[in-house]
């Protein structure tokens, strides 16, 4: 078996749904002005991804919920183990690796070391949409991402396609009218795209209302990886 299969292989078996590699060498100025030179080296990205239950965050269309945020923290938890027993594979392999932590609720700012969307998106796992969120063809972008950076020679993987289109859905939901429906494009600027205050000011909102800052619609109203109207 050759590496590629055999860590993607593992990575499933640990409990991954989607893992696929991302080149980063493509990456590094933008790598160099985001993170400095902590991960110089670190040339592949090994990106995977947890399912959330569709019907749960389904849910978030009504209003937030607390069963979201307990699935919210498991797909954590398992992104988090995930990582490390893979790290842990690479470094018995003889190779450098850097488990990133699963990113947390911070609004638009990604509440993480390293960006997982940069890396799944190069990965082709899927593409970053109007929201902000990665999607997939899958399951949209209802799922939670894991990365383990390393300089193991792993053959990458081709960005994928952006399949937004003239979709609008994100866009129309979102209360906070955060979301400024531009297309993604790796050059610009997020402010351009999103309106990272209006989606924290109505996090915030609801946390004085529900007790959490949690809002998700624009990860639930997304047209890909709907059951009933897949595409
Ligand atoms: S739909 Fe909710 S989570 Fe998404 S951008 Fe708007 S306010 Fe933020
Ligand atoms: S809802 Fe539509 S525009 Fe928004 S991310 Fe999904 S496909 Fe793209």
């Amino acid at each position: 078996m050759d590496l590629n299969d055999l860590i993607k292989k593992n990575v499933m078996s640990y409990g991954a749904d989607l893992c696929a590699v991302a080149d980063l060498s493509t990456a590094q100025e933008e790598l160099h002005a985001a993170y400095g030179h902590c991960f110089d080296g670190l040339t592949r990205g090994v990106s995977f991804g947890v399912y959330l239950p569709f019907r749960v965050v389904e849910e978030l269309l009504e209003h937030p919920t607390h069963t979201y945020l307990a699935y919210y923290d498991i797909a954590n938890a398992l992104i988090n183990e995930i990582g490390l027993r893979l790290h842990n594979d690479l470094l018995k392999m003889g190779y450098e690796a850097y488990p990133i932590p699963a990113s947390q609720r911070t609004g638009a700012k990604n509440g993480s070391i390293f960006s997982h969307r940069m890396a799944a998106q190069l990965s082709g796992l899927g593409w970053i949409g109007k929201s902000c969120a990665l999607v997939t063809k899958e399951v949209g972008p209802r799922l939670r991402l894991g990365t383990v950076l390393t300089n193991a020679p792993l053959t990458p993987g081709t960005p994928a396609e952006n399949l937004c289109g003239d979709c609008t859905l994100c866009t129309d939901s979102c209360p906070a009218q955060a979301i400024l429906g531009r297309p993604f494009d790796e050059r610009e600027d997020l402010s351009l795209r999103f309106d990272f205050h209006k989606c924290d000011a109505y996090l915030t909102e609801t946390r004085q209302t529900f007790g959490k800052r949690i809002c998700g619609r624009c990860i639930a109203v997304c047209r890909f990886g709907r059951p009933e109207k897949n595409q």
